[in-house]
C-alpha cells in the first residue's frame, strides 16, 4: 500500500513537471498561429431546411470576401428559430431561399500542422461572436484546395509545425487509451459496488436514506457548479484547440422530449450492443440492475459472481492505473500542443475554468455540506471536519476515494464516533457512487467546453448536462482521473467532441485532488446524516415501546 502511495505521489509530481516542461517546450516550439487582420466581412448565408421534412435547417455560407476563407462552411441547427437567432439579419422567409447577411467576422487565425503524410489547416474565426472552425486535411500540398495551397506556401512547413503535430498525436494516443478503458471500468466498478452491498436484511431504510442523501447532495453540488459557471462564464471567448462545428443536441427539443430520450437511452434493448456502442447510460442502468439482482439471487451464485466482478474490477483498476501512469507523457504532449499552437493565452482561458471549478467546490464543501451536517445530523460541522481531516488530506494528496477508504472508515468510526454498521455500508458505496465533487466538476467542465464552442448554453441543455453529470459521477470509479474518463458520457449527451477534453487534461490533476477531497467529505457527512437518522429512529422506537412495557 505504502509503495503504491509513493508512486502516486511521484506521479503527481511527474504530472506537474510534465505540465511545466511541456509548457516551456511549447512556448519555444511555437510556430505561431497566423493571425489575420480583423475586419468586417460580408458572408453569404443560404439558410434552408434541406432534404426531407425531418431534417434540420442548415446554413451554408462561404466567406467570399475573406482571402483565407473561400471554403464553404455548413452548420446544422436544431430549429428554424435557432438558425435565425444565430444569424441576426436573416428574416423568416429567407429560410429556404438563401440570403446575404452582414456578419461581423473577428479573431481570424490559421493554424497549420503537419505530420507524416498529413497536412491540416485549421481556420478559426468568430461570426457574430460565435466561434467557427473549419479544417482542411490533405496528404500532400497538391491535394489542398487551391487557395489553401497559396496560404500553405506562404506560412507552412518547418520543423516547429511537425513537432507540434507530433505532440498532438502523442496526446491523442493517450486519449485513445483513456477511451479504451472506460466501458470495462464502468461495468466492473458499478457491479462490484452494488453487488458488494451483500446483506439485504436491515438495510431497506438505510439503503433508501443513503441513496436519497447521495442524490440530494450530488444535485446540490451540480446546481452550485452550474450557477457558478453561468456567473463566471469561463468558456465564453475561450479558444479551445481542435475546434469543430458540432452542434449541441437538445437545442431544438422540449425538455420532456430530452428527458424521454434519456430514459429511452437508459433502457437498452440489447445490453451487449450497448457495450459495443459505448452507450454509457444503458451500460450504467444494466450494471446497477445486474448488481441488485446478484444480491437478490444470493447463495453460491451471488458469491461466484461477486468474486468474478471483484477480480475483474481489480484488474481494471490496475490497468487504469497503468494508463494513468502515462499521464505525464499525455500532459506533456498536450501542453506542447496547446502552447505551441495557441500560445500562452490558453492559460488565461484555463485560469477562469479552474477558478470556476474551485469556487463551486469550496461553496459546496464549506457551506452546503456543513449546513446539512448541522441541520440534519445535528452535529458541529467544524468538529466533524476536524475528526475527518486525516482522511481529507489523504484524499487530496492521492486523488483517490478508493485509496483513502480505509482511512475514511477509521476516521468516521474512531474519531467521529459513527457506528461500523453505518460506515461499512455508507462509505464503500459512497466511494463508488457518491461523488459530489466529481459531479460538480463534470457539469462545470462540460459547460465550459460548451460555452467555448457555442456561447451561452440553454436551460434545457444545462438540465441534460446536470442529469448526465450525476450519472457520470455515479459511474466514476474512485481512482485518480476517473472523472476525466467519465466525462465522455456528458460530452456525448450534448454532442460535444471528446477531443475537447484535450486541453483540460493539462490541469486535471490539481482539480482532481480538490474534487476527490470533496467526494470523501460528502461520503463522511453522509455517515453523520445516516447515523443521525438511525439514532432518531432508534429513539422513537424506544419511546413507542416504553409505555407498553
Ligand atoms: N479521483 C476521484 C475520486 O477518486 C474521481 C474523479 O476523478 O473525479 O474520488
Amino acid at each position: 500500500m505504502s509503495e503504491r502511495e509513493d508512486s502516486r505521489l511521484a506521479l503527481h509530481w511527474q504530472i506537474l513537471i510534465a505540465l511545466a516542461v511541456g509548457t516551456i517546450a511549447g512556448v519555444l516550439i511555437n510556430p505561431g498561429a497566423i493571425e489575420l487582420p480583423d475586419e468586417n466581412l460580408t458572408v453569404s448565408v443560404t439558410a434552408m431546411a434541406e432534404g426531407n421534412a425531418d431534417s434540420q435547417p442548415t446554413a451554408v455560407f462561404a466567406d467570399v470576401n475573406d482571402p483565407a476563407g473561400l471554403e464553404t462552411v455548413r452548420r446544422r441547427f436544431g430549429s428554424e428559430e435557432a438558425l435565425l437567432a444565430a444569424f441576426p439579419g436573416l428574416t423568416d422567409d429567407a429560410v429556404g431561399d438563401g440570403q446575404t447577411v452582414e456578419l461581423e467576422v473577428t479573431h481570424r487565425s490559421i493554424v497549420i500542422t503537419e505530420t507524416l503524410g498529413h497536412i491540416s489547416i485549421d481556420y478559426s474565426r468568430r461570426h457574430n461572436a460565435r466561434p467557427v472552425t473549419s479544417s482542411v486535411k490533405a496528404s500532400t500540398v497538391d491535394e489542398l484546395p487551391e487557395h489553401w495551397q497559396a496560404i500553405y506556401a506562404e506560412h507552412g512547413g518547418g520543423v516547429r509545425r511537425k513537432l507540434t503535430a507530433a505532440a498532438k498525436y502523442g496526446g491523442d494516443l493517450f486519449l485513445r487509451l483513456l477511451k479504451m478503458i472506460t466501458v470495462p471500468l464502468i461495468v466492473t466498478s458499478l457491479i462490484t459496488g452494488v453487488a458488494g452491498l451483500n446483506n439485504t436484511s436491515r438495510f431497506g431504510a438505510m439503503f433508501s436514506r443513503t441513496l436519497g442523501y447521495y442524490f440530494v447532495t450530488s444535485l446540490l453540488a451540480i446546481t452550485t457548479g452550474i450557477i457558478i459557471v453561468n456567473l463566471l462564464r469561463p468558456g465564453i471567448g475561450a479558444d479551445l484547440p481542435g475546434g469543430t462545428e458540432a452542434v449541441l443536441a437538445g437545442g431544438d427539443q422540449s425538455l420532456t422530449g430530452i428527458l424521454l430520450g434519456l430514459i429511452d437511452n437508459m433502457i437498452p434493448t440489447n445490453p451487449l450492443r450497448a457495450l459495443v456502442d459505448s452507450s454509457f447510460l444503458s451500460i450504467i442502468t444494466f450494471s446497477i440492475l445486474f448488481g441488485v439482482f446478484i444480491i437478490r439471487t444470493g447463495g453460491r451464485t451471488a458469491d461466484t459472481l461477486r468474486e468474478f466482478f471483484e477480480a475483474a474490477f481489480q484488474v481494471m483498476m490496475r490497468l487504469t492505473m497503468a494508463v494513468i501512469s502515462l499521464a505525464p507523457i499525455g500532459v506533456f504532449c498536450f501542453m506542447v500542443y496547446a502552447t505551441a499552437s495557441q500560445g500562452l493565452a490558453i492559460f488565461g482561458t484555463l485560469a477562469w475554468y479552474m477558478l470556476a471549478v474551485f469556487l463551486a467546490l469550496v461553496i459546496h464543501a464549506a457551506v452546503t455540506l456543513p449546513l446539512i451536517v448541522k441541520l440534519v445530523a445535528k452535529r458541529s460541522p467544524l468538529d466533524f471536519a476536524r475528526a475527518m481531516s486525516p482522511a481529507l488530506m489523504t484524499a487530496f494528496s492521492t486523488a483517490s476515494s478508493n485509496g483513502t477508504l480505509p482511512l475514511t472508515m477509521t476516521c468516521v468510526e474512531e474519531r467521529a464516533g459513527v457506528s461500523n454498521r453505518i460506515s461499512s455500508f455508507v462509505l464503500p458505496l459512497g466511494a463508488t457512487i457518491n461523488m459530489d465533487g466529481t459531479a460538480l466538476y463534470e457539469a462545470v467542465a462540460v459547460l465550459f467546453i460548451a460555452q467555448a464552442y457555442h456561447g451561452d448554453v440553454t436551460i434545457a441543455q444545462q438540465i441534460v448536462v446536470a442529469i448526465t453529470a450525476l450519472l457520470a459521477s455515479v459511474g466514476a470509479a474512485g481512482i485518480p482521473h476517473a472523472g476525466l474518463v467519465m466525462m465522455a458520457i456528458v460530452l456525448q449527451a450534448v454532442n460535444l467532441p471528446l477531443e475537447a477534453q484535450g486541453i483540460i487534461i493539462a490541469v486535471d490533476r490539481v482539480l482532481d485532488m480538490c474534487r476527490t477531497m470533496v467526494n470523501v467529505w460528502s461520503d463522511s457527512c453522509g455517515c453523520a446524516v445516516i447515523s443521525g437518522f438511525e439514532s432518531a429512529a432508534a429513539e422513537s422506537v424506544e419511546s413507542a415501546h416504553a409505555p407498553a412495557e
